[in-house]
């Protein structure tokens, strides 16, 4: 049975941190990947990066139907890196770190990523639309950055005080 890992929430410092690759697929790596995608259901996410569980490993989980079709098809994406993109699209996003906010986020529309799998192979997956949001969105957690970074300076001001708060709650959390 996977563990239930606890979601570290804005603005922990762990979620800042730019990611370690991951060298070999070792069988505490395999374990904690179950225990991600365990999470993430859990958690009704659509994608979960290990630093939102506070590990500063270069690997995160998805599955973009999921919302839609109500299957289970969990992809796991280890050490990715965008090869190409194209075209842009706008779209809404939120995240398990950051509860009850919700932003549109500017991203590219069509992305190219190579990877490795759960078997080590070393693969690329061209995505578009929702799936290519999510893949961006939960590479952007590897390098530190949060969807609240890229949007305006003005939608930014007038969740300031949403971000303290949860902020505060964080760092409450942290001490007890
Ligand atoms: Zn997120």
């Amino acid at each position: 049975m996977p563990n239930l890992l606890k979601i570290i929430h804005y603005n922990d410092e762990i979620l800042r941190l730019k990611s370690e690759p991951i060298k070999e697929l070792t069988p505490e790596i395999l374990s904690f990947i179950d225990d991600l995608i365990f999470t993430m259901y859990e958690k009704d996410g659509v994608g979960l990066a290990a630093p939102q569980v506070g590990v500063s490993k270069r690997v995160f989980v998805c599955d973009p139907e999921y919302s839609k079709t109500d299957k289970k098809n969990p992809i796991v994406i280890i050490n990715p890196e965008i090869i190409s993109y194209s075209d842009e699209q706008d779209g809404e996003e939120g995240c398990l770190s950051l509860p009850n906010i919700f932003e549109k986020v500017t991203r590219f529309k069509n992305i190219k990523i190579s990877y490795r799998d759960l078997k080590w192979n070393q693969k690329t997956l061209e995505t578009t639309d929702l799936f290519s949001v999510i893949i961006q969105h939960e590479n952007d957690h590897l390098d530190g950055i949060l969807f609240i970074d890229r949007i305006s300076k003005l939608r930014k001001m007038s969740i300031g005080l949403k971000l303290a708060r949860l902020a505060e709650r964080t760092k409450k959390e942290k001490l007890t």
